[in-house]
């Protein structure tokens, strides 16, 4: 639209002076410095951070051991091994110590704008010592993996605490998933416990969280695994729910408050627990278990967008030193901020940065239970101006989405305490960037568009929002202590300008350590492709003054007549298209030219697919990139397969573009009917 046909893509970005002016990090001379130093002596580097922690005895051999060539040998990094520390202890307890008890840790939004709370440090810290001791008493010990299966509720955070003051491994699923992909992922990680809550709101939707964890179990004892204890939290109010006994009727009498049935919640006395009855009786002291550096801290399965999940195995010291200081550098944090990272704490986002970077910055922080669209299209903006946030971290999917409804939801609110917009998950194409930059940022903000996976634990390459000039749809250069080179295929390094694959040389604190169960896995999946390199699977570009574009999954990569096409370049091109609100594009075998590419287009309200839009869209990207890019297919995508976590399955977009109904694994997919549909709207001409 208009703002990328006036060139303003291809502008630099300079850093807000008001920003610029306060922040940890002012020039690119300053960062510059600061990352040399971070590469060439990480012990150094990262050792003086360490010192602002708590640690109860230091690292017995040396700060760093790693190998990274799996031809010498196994792959393994250990930083402060056999140094001793807690992350609840530096994230909750330290901060109280320090006299910031009563400073507000958490603010929660509820799915119903009038529903919110708050805890402070102190209260954080009580809650945290009861519920570990909830655990300890149902027979929790260090390095048993607990399975946590809630909405976005404080309890999440109080869980994923708990489990880490007594040395337990928290495995998060996202409360979206399916009784079967919760089933498996309990299995995977030979859980005994589950947590969950009873339901939750999302939207106008009441989902039943307990029938989910219910059918798990079952699954779970199908399979021969038992879940002995399921934790419930009572989250929703007495009105909307009713507790029976094995398998009593639905009540069908709507509640007061709300325009929805009741949920029916069945109840197994051997089994499940109310989390407030197990509280009441909790002591709120419990002593910390000091912990191994490298031992376990959670695992966390990634998103399955490129197929079966694996089990990303963190550890303690390392993640808790990246967490915290890609959190104050990547956000600027200081300490008035209020801060708001919309992701669920089911994903590694969530983890990272709602849950263990901000509280180990003593940051406040918010919870949010909703969606962007209930009651409207102007939630998110509504709650920044009810709690005044200043930093604010959110997916390219959410801008995208929201970006559809106009601009009138987002000016009719408050903005002006923002400082510092974030985005991840995808490419941000330049056109979402710019909506963020112009539109809700108002021109006053820098937009920090963060590269990283479940696997890197934190950002891995970012601007930094008082640094870095930055450019829509880079995400610039590396964090401290991160080495990225680009590859090609036969593994040649790809110096100045070029495309291929990302990858890393040298280890970061932050990074997995193992996959859950599989030493092998891991090894094969990010080291064996090119010996020495951790391998991200993502393809990259350097343009001429060193920035780098990721440009999505190297199996995302289209080779047509030879030219090696980036899909991510071909969507950015259609989603310029005024008609088109978000496309995926797909390789399709062709006779010619080995493969061409095939565009999912989906169109905004008002706009109908015809020939003539074809013919324009297929025009523009011509124009765009190049003759040789021209998509040889098109196809109306009134909806796209997404993840739960709103990435679109572009290897389910594939099967469709050749016709192909034998799809594999779903239980990622956020919403399976889409794929019937899409096959549906296929175009005979294919
Ligand atoms: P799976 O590994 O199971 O296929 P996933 O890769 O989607 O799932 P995550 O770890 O949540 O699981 O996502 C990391 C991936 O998301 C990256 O490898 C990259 O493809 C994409 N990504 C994240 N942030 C960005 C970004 N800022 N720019 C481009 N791509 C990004
Ligand atoms: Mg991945």
């Amino acid at each position: 639209m208009a703002d990328v046909e006036n060139g303003e893509a291809d502008l630099l970005y300079f850093p807000p002076k008001a920003i610029q002016n306060e922040a940890h990090v002012q020039s690119m001379d300053q960062y510059r410095e600061m990352y040399k130093r971070s590469v060439e002596d990480p012990a150094g580097f990262w050792g003086d951070i360490a010192k602002q922690y708590h640690w109860e005895s230091p690292q017995t051999g040396e700060f760093l051991n790693y190998n990274f060539d799996y031809t010498k040998g196994p792959i393994s990094i250990k930083w402060l091994e056999g140094a001793k520390t807690n992350i609840c202890y530096n994230a909750v307890d330290r901060h109280v110590e320090n006299g910031h008890g009563d400073k507000i840790a958490f603010y929660w939004e509820g799915n119903d704008p009038d529903d919110h709370g708050k805890i402070t440090y102190r209260e954080l810290r009580a809650k945290v010592c009861k519920f570990a001791n909830v655990l300890k008493n149902l027979g929790v010990q260090k390095g048993d993996r607990v399975a946590i299966y809630m909405p976005m509720i404080l309890e999440i955070s109080v869980a994923m605490l708990a489990c880490a003051r007594i040395g337990a491994i928290h495995s998060i699923v996202f409360g979206g998933f399916s009784s079967e992909s919760l089933a498996d992922r309990i299995q995977d990680a030979k859980c005994r416990f589950l947590l969950t809550a009873d339901g939750v709101w999302r939207g106008a939707k009441l989902l039943n969280l307990k029938d989910i964890s219910d059918e798990a179990i079952v699954k779970c004892h199908q399979h021969g695994h038992e879940v002995e204890k399921c934790v419930v939290v009572r989250h929703l109010s007495p009105f909307e729910e009713q507790v029976v006994e094995g398998d009593g009727d639905c009540v069908e009498e709507p509640p007061a408050k709300r325009p929805a049935r009741q949920l029916r919640i069945r109840w197994h006395h051997d089994r499940d627990l109310w989390w407030h009855e197990l509280m009441e009786k909790a002591s709120d002291e419990c002593d910390i278990v000091w912990m191994d550096a490298e031992d376990p801290l959670f695992m966390l399965y990634t998103s399955g967008s490129t197929g079966k999940p694996k089990g990303v195995l963190h550890t303690v010291g390392g993640y808790m030193i990246y967490s915290s200081t890609t959190f104050k550098y990547v956000f600027d944090y200081h300490p008035d901020d209020i801060y708001w990272c919309t992701a669920d704490v089911g994903w590694i986002t969530g983890h990272t940065y709602v849950t263990y970077g901000p509280l180990i910055n003593c940051a406040t922080g918010i919870i949010f239970e909703g969606t962007p669209f209930y009651p409207d299209a102007g939630r998110f903006w509504a709650i920044v101006e009810k709690y005044k946030v200043t930093k604010f971290y959110t997916a390219p999917t959410a801008i995208r989405a929201i970006m559809r409804y106009g601009d009138g939801f987002v000016t009719k609110y408050d903005r002006s305490s923002l400082k510092v917009l974030g985005t991840v998950g995808e490419p941000i194409n330049p056109e979402a960037w710019l909506w963020y930059y112009n539109v809700v940022g108002n021109k006053q903000c820098a937009v920090v568009d963060t590269f990283w996976q479940t696997e890197t634990g934190g950002h891995v390459l970012t601007p930094l929002p008082g640094a870095t000039p930055t450019k829509p749809g880079s995400a610039t250069f590396p964090f401290f202590g991160i080495v990225p080179h680009i590859l090609s295929e036969d593994g040649k390094e790809v110096e100045d300008e070029g495309e291929g694959y990302l990858v890393f040389s040298q280890p970061w604190p932050g990074m997995m350590r193992t996959v859950y169960g599989s030493h092998e896995r891991f090894e094969t999946t990010y080291f064996k492709k090119f010996p020495g390199f951790y391998t991200t699977g993502d393809g990259a570009r350097r343009d001429k003054d060193g920035y780098i574009w990721v440009t999505g999954r190297i199996d995302d990569m289209v080779n047509v007549s030879g030219h090696l096409l980036s899909t991510a370049e071909i969507e950015s091109a259609l989603v310029e298209h005024k008609a088109v609100t978000e496309a995926a594009v797909v390789s399709h075998p062709h006779t010619i030219k080995g493969e061409c590419t095939y565009c999912f287009v989906t169109l905004k309200e008002g706009y109908e697919f015809t020939d003539e839009l074809e013919i324009e869209l297929k025009r523009m990207v011509r124009t765009k990139i190049g003759p040789f890019a021209e998509p040889d297919f098109i196809q109306n995508a009134p909806g796209l397969p997404k993840t739960r976590s709103g990435k679109i399955m572009r290897r389910i977009l594939r099967k469709v573009a050749v016709g192909n109904r034998d799809i594999g694994d779903v239980t990622t997919l956020a919403d399976e009917s889409v794929v019937d549909l899409l096959f549906e709207l296929r175009p005979e001409k294919v």
